[in-house]
């Protein structure tokens, strides 16, 4: 797959300057987050006590246009995939959003850049969590191994993990319920990262940057659906910590044209759960066509919900949540919810639009229930139990919609870091350590925590 030569991939910042406009041209829906202007993001300099030791100033290497890449691992289920030429849906460069941490000690050190000097200070094996058969998380299917640091392929970066979220979707590979790709997965799709070495052909960010990967690892870019800038429908996508290994680790390589360029301020535990928790929240605000003033519904109210009623927030919405748990309604309360019901109560209005975020099809009915007509339902699940048979006089005439939401885009992903960063979106969380990773997906089984569960490797 070939990359358009260097000059059309320079020269475009990730995230528009301050003032300028979020466009979104890769999504085909209203995007309400497009009014807002990318914010200021905290530029500091301020070194990381977990990684400032690998932290210093770095060159812009010069590196020749040539070839990309997206090399899923063995055995994928992607790797017999035709082989064709790539066009990039937009020119990509992963600019920092912050300066580069200055030298520590007063003495400028050597630059970084080249791998015979990187490799010299890596080790050579990293902890990561295996999943080697799907199985109940009682059983504590994912093992903590000893597995050679990956190398990045062309196109790719190394990237040592910061911090990973635990997403539902984690539950549904680990379950089985999303059938396996491969004879072992390391998953985590939420990953908050600093660029450790570049693989060949990598000049759109360089070691250093912290960056976020997110689900969508890749893309064929050649596709009908990526050609009409519908990237997260994609015909030949790569998912992180599904096709591909992904954060439940030491180290993770991810491809540099998906990378997400994060901010320097925040904590990596308070940025890993916007990475699908947040984007896809967000994206879901998008296909519910949630606009400012409107009465939203937020069926559910755990990792995403919680973000997605901050952004609801700043859009002056009323929000209605509907919960089973006692401390999610508390904390959608704390939130500012205009309203709080359990699961099974209806919102003493009719809204605009919903969001669902529970695997049940129950919940995407009531939700359905609650609408006043022309109103849609946005499903935020990639799992559903089933959904039961419905009135559809009652329920969907009116113009009520139902749709799904699926992935998200890269631009989905940058407008709402964006945003997250302007309004100061700050996600509840509880830690886990890599060793606890099974305990940290029971944790989310049981919807035992608020917020969002985060892996610190
Ligand atoms: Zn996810
Ligand atoms: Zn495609």
């Amino acid at each position: 797959m070939k990359l358009p030569p260097s000059p059309a991939i320079t020269g475009v910042s990730s995230l528009p300057a301050q003032g300028q406009k979020l466009q979104t041209p890769s999504s085909p829906l209203p995007a309400p987050g497009s009014r807002l202007h990318a914010s200021s993001i905290p530029l500091r300099a301020a070194v990381s006590e977990r990684t400032g030791g690998v932290q210093r100033a770095h060159p812009n290497p010069v590196i020749p246009p040539t070839t990309c890449q997206n090399a899923p691992a063995k055995g994928s289920g992607f790797s017999n995939l035709p082989q064709s030429k790539t066009a990039l849906p937009e020119p990509l460069r992963i600019e920092p959003l912050a300066t580069a941490p200055p030298p520590r000690g007063g003495t400028p050190l050597a630059p970084i850049g080249r791998p015979s000097f990187l490799s010299a200070n890596l080790k050579h094996t990293m902890r990561a969590a295996v999943l080697h058969h799907p199985a109940p998380i009682a059983s504590h299917p994912l093992r903590i191994e000893d597995l050679p640091i990956p190398e990045p392929g062309p196109g790719q970066v190394l990237l040592k993990v910061e911090a990973c979220g635990v997403c539902r979707t984690d539950l549904h590979i680990t379950l089985g319920e999303l059938p396996p790709l491969r004879d072992s997965i390391t998953p985590g799709h939420q990953i908050v990262g600093r660029v450790e070495k570049l693989g060949a052909n990598v000049s759109s960010i360089q070691i250093g940057h912290r960056a976020g990967v997110s689900w969508l690892g890749g893309t064929d870019g050649t596709c009908p659906l990526c050609r009409k800038n519908r990237e997260n429908l994609c015909d030949h996508p790569t998912y992180t910590g599904y096709s591909v290994n992904g954060g439940y680790a030491e180290y993770a390589v991810a491809r540099a044209d998906f990378l997400i360029a994060l901010p320097e301020g925040p904590d990596a535990l308070h940025l890993a759960p916007l990475l699908c928790a947040g984007i896809i929240g967000f994206r879901s605000l998008r296909v519910a066509e949630a606009a400012p003033g409107d009465r939203v519904g937020l069926f559910g109210f755990g990792a995403s919900a919680h973000l997605a009623i901050e952004v609801l927030k700043s859009w002056n919405c009323e929000v209605y949540v509907s919960s089973r748990g006692e401390s999610h309604r508390r904390l959608a309360r704390t939130l500012g919810a205009t309203w709080v019901g359990n699961e099974t109560e209806r919102p003493p209005v009719p809204l605009d639009c919903a969001v669902t975020f529970a695997p049940s099809g129950d919940v995407v009915i009531a939700a359905l229930a609650s609408l006043r007509k022309g109103g849609i339902v946005a499903i935020n699940a990639i799992h559903l139990d089933r959904i039961p048979q419905f009135d559809y006089d009652s329920l969907l005439w009116g113009e009520r919609q139902l749709r799904s939401v699926t992935n998200m885009t890269r631009q989905d992903g940058r407008d709402f870091v964006a945003l997250a960063a302007k309004i100061g979106i700050r996600p509840r969380t509880t830690t886990f350590r890599l060793e606890e990773v099974n305990d940290a997906l029971q944790a989310v089984t049981n919807d035992a925590i608020d917020g969002a569960a985060v892996i610190i490797p």
